[in-house]
């Protein structure tokens, strides 16, 4: 019954004959897999799902959904937290199999499909020493990452993802296909670095190339005190640019390399990038090995594309999560760290530091819709669950934690927002950045085709 109820009468059949690209439906074997996410929890029933080849599918799919109504989302990697790629009861332009990755090394700049992942484009562009920072999970997909911004290992180095973005190719919301670059629709170029999937359907994207001919990075776990949190953070405000951290605080987990008596007890699970030559990379992590002795340490000269180990595609975790900005990186705010993570009841749960300024802080704030290149520090609170009755609890907790580390700052970085209304939205664009993608959201998108997405309605 619960399949019926998303199919609508000749839809599939429907766009089957428009496009190029395999249609699947409710009523075929392979709908589950094709609706299906990467976090757990989330059980959308799209009515049709079109695996689009090129821009001209995107466009008869853009059109199609206007004509009848019906409701469009727009799937990439599929990790946001929301669901928000696959929608109910409407049509998902899957961009997956837009893959293509076409370099040009004299230019030191790539084309890329918006299907593409980060562990692929990496491994395409590693083999010629070339890199882009995007975020630290290799399946994630450039469609969606790199529309809110990208916070990845070359934070630093080369700034957000879309401080590497030179152009798009755009369907919009008419089913028009638009090349888009600082010349060419500047206001749109200005508004898909960090507006998120508000403006339309981006088939490919032009990147600049980052020079990384030498790599070091990896885990590094190291005992978590109140000291060793704010050293750590020092450190990473310290640092070279060519080196960017994500800090995990969190209890061990179980792991071969970790000796048995530091599982389940707090840690800083940190993975170090350092884009740069190897002997200058030993001395740039000093500070951070000499902090305590590390409970494990497994940063050393790696390919780029290994900073992505494999992943496990069964893996479909219950997390609840909040997002915030933090400016200061002093002791007192460690403290609030390691208070928040003593539990009585034990969990799986996390606080996610990553110090950012170097090039990222360089870029004005109002350069690109991503404005918050001030702020010092992107933190996360996550905590997991493994039964509904779990969830009220741990995202009570998460909020509180958060709370007790912004001091309430409602700022937000858009892509790891969940759904957390409209007041949170605003809040991920400060400075008047919300009001100017408004207005261009009334120009492109005036009747709020792409919703589906933490959404910014067109002004008036
Ligand atoms: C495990 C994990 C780790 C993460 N780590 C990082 C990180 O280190 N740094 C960071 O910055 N972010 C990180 N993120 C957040 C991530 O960037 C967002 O969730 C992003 O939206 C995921 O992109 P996707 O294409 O995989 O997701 P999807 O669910 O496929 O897409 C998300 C949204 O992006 C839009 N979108 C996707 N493709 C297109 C397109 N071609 N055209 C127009 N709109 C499109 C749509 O609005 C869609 O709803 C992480 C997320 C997860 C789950």
């Amino acid at each position: 019954v619960a399949q019926l109820t998303t199919s609508i009468p000749g839809l599939v059949a429907d766009l089957r004959a428009r496009v190029s690209g395999r249609v699947t439906g409710p009523t075929d074997d392979a709908f589950d897999a094709e609706r299906a996410l990467m976090y757990g929890g989330l059980d959308p029933r799209p009515a049709a799902i079109v695996r689009v080849v090129d821009a001209a599918d995107v466009a008869t799919v853009v059109r199609f959904a206007r004509e009848r109504g019906l409701p469009l989302s727009v799937r990439s990697g599929g990790h946001a937290a929301t669901g928000s790629s696959v929608v109910d009861d409407g049509v998902v332009i899957d961009v997956r199999d837009l893959t293509s990755v076409d370099l040009d090394l004299d230019d030191g700049t790539a084309w890329a499909g918006s299907g593409v992942t980060a562990v692929e484009f990496s491994k395409a562009v590693a083999a010629h020493g070339f890199a882009v920072g995007f975020g630290d999970t290799g399946t994630v997909g450039l469609g969606g990452i790199t529309l809110g911004g990208g916070v990845g290992y070359l934070v630093r180095k080369s700034g957000l993802t879309i401080d590497s973005l030179l152009a798009v190719e755009l369907v919009t919301a008419d089913g028009g296909i638009v090349a888009v670059d600082g010349d060419h629709h500047p206001e749109l170029f200005w508004a898909v670095r960090g507006g998120g999937g508000n403006f339309g359907v981006v088939t490919r994207f032009r990147f600049r190339l980052t020079p990384v001919p030498e790599f070091t990075g990896g885990m590094l776990i190291l005992p978590a005190t109140t000291e060793t949190v704010a050293g750590f953070l020092a450190a990473a405000d310290a640092a070279p640019e060519d080196l960017s951290t994500i800090a995990n605080v969190m209890p061990c987990p179980p792991m071969p390399m970790v000796p048995e008596a530091w599982h389940n007890r707090l840690v800083i699970f940190a993975f170090m990038a350092w884009a740069g030559p190897s002997e200058a990379g030993a001395r740039a992590l000093e500070p951070f090995r000499d902090l305590a002795e590390p409970v494990a340490d497994l940063v050393q000269p790696i390919p780029y594309p290994d900073i992505y180990p494999p992943e496990d595609p069964d893996y479909h975790p219950l997390a609840v999560s909040r997002t915030g900005f933090i400016d200061d990186l002093g002791p007192e705010l460690a403290a609030r760290v390691m208070d928040g993570l003593e539990v009585k009841d034990e969990f799986f749960r996390a606080v996610q530091l990553r110090v950012l300024g170097g090039a990222s802080s360089r870029v004005p704030n109002d350069a690109t819709a991503y404005g918050h290149r001030d702020r010092r520090i992107l933190v996360n609170v996550a905590a997991f669950y493994e039964s509904e009755a779990e969830r009220a609890p741990r995202e009570a907790w998460v909020e509180q934690l958060m709370a007790s580390l912004t001091g309430g700052d409602p700022a937000g970085y858009v892509n790891f927002l969940v759904d957390e209304g409209e007041a949170r939205i605003r809040a991920a664009y400060p400075g008047g950045t919300y009001e100017r993608l408004a207005a261009i959201k009334a120009r492109y998108d005036p009747t709020n085709l792409f919703r589906g997405c933490q959404n910014i309605p067109p002004a008036g």
